[in-house]
C-alpha cells in the first residue's frame, strides 16, 4: 500500500539486524533498480504517518450528517425511478409475447414465409432477454447498498478514532478498505490515493459540492466492509461479502 513518490515502486517491509523493522523502496534493489534515493522509513513511523493522514482526512460530523441525508434522498428517488421502470418493462415484455402469438398465427395461416417467421422470432427473443436483464438489475437490493454507503460515510467521519483504537490486523483491513496507495516522499506522506468508494468522500474539492449517488457498477473488491460492521468500534470491522456494494456509488459532480 505504501508507494515511493520518487520512482513509483512499492515500499517493502524488511527486518534489519533482527530488530529494525523498516520500509524501503523496491526501486533500490535488484535488476529493475530505478536509481531511487529515498530514505527508508521505520515501520513505527509509517504507522504514525498513516494515523496522521486519517486525522487529516476525517470528515467533520456536520458533513457526515449532511451526506447521510443526501444519500437517503437519493435512494428515495432511485426507488421511485425503479418502480416506474418496472411497470414500463412489464408492459414491454407482455407486448412482445403478444407479438410472438400474432406472428405464429400469421405463419400458420400461411400469411408469412418461414424465413420471416425465424427472423422476427429472433428479434423478439433478443428484445425479451434485454428487458429481462434490465428487470433483474432493478431487483438489485437498493436498501442493502444504502446500508453499505451509510457505513462508508460514517467510517469517513471517524476513521482516525477507528484507526487509533484498532489492533494491527484491523488497521490493515481498514487501510485496505479506505486506501489504495499512500505515496511517501522523504519520510512523509506525499499524497494518498483512496479506493473508489472513499475517493469522492475524502477528495472533495469543496464542502459546497453535492455528492451524487449513481447507479453504476464499481469494482466490488474496492469496498470490502461487510454488512453489520460498526465503524464506531473498529474491532468489529467485518470484512465480509463485498458484492452488496455492487451498483451504487457516490460521485462528485464535475
Ligand atoms: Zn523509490
Amino acid at each position: 500500500m505504501l508507494v515511493c513518490a520518487e520512482c513509483g515502486r512499492r515500499l517493502s517491509l524488511t527486518l534489519a539486524k533482527g530488530q529494525y523493522l523498516y520500509f524501503y523502496c523496491l526501486g533500490q534493489k535488484g535488476v529493475a533498480r530505478t536509481g531511487c534515493a529515498q530514505p527508508y522509513v521505520l515501520a513505527a513511523d509509517a504507522g504514525r504517518l498513516v494515523e496522521k493522514l486519517y486525522r487529516k482526512i476525517q470528515l467533520p460530523e456536520t458533513w457526515v450528517e449532511r451526506l447521510t441525508g443526501e444519500l437517503e434522498e437519493e435512494i428515495v428517488v432511485r426507488q421511485a425511478d425503479a418502480s416506474e421502470r418496472r411497470v414500463v418493462l412489464a408492459k414491454k415484455v407482455s407486448k412482445l409475447a403478444d407479438e410472438r402469438q400474432k406472428l405464429l398465427r400469421a405463419y400458420y395461416a400461411n400469411a408469412i414465409p418461414l424465413e420471416l417467421l425465424k427472423e422476427d422470432q429472433d428479434r423478439i427473443t433478443a428484445a425479451e432477454s434485454t428487458a429481462k436483464a434490465e428487470f433483474a438489475d432493478l431487483e438489485g437490493d437498493l436498501t442493502g447498498r444504502q446500508e453499505v454507503l451509510t457505513m462508508a460515510i460514517r467510517l469517513a467521519g471517524n476513521c482516525h478514532e477507528a484507526y487509533r483504537k484498532a489492533r494491527p490486523p484491523v488497521r490493515r483491513r481498514l487501510n485496505d478498505v479506505v486506501l489504495r496507495a499512500v505515496y511517501i516522499l522523504d519520510g512523509n506522506v506525499h499524497r494518498p490515493e483512496f479506493t473508489e468508494i472513499f475517493e469522492p468522500l475524502f477528495a472533495r474539492p469543496s464542502s459546497s459540492k453535492r455528492l451524487k449517488v449513481e447507479v453504476a457498477g464499481f469494482e466490488p473488491a474496492s469496498f470490502n466492509l461487510g454488512s453489520g460492521a460498526s465503524p464506531g468500534a473498529a474491532g468489529d470491522l467485518d470484512l465480509g461479502s463485498a458484492a452488496r456494494a455492487g451498483a451504487l456509488r457516490l460521485t462528485q459532480p464535475g
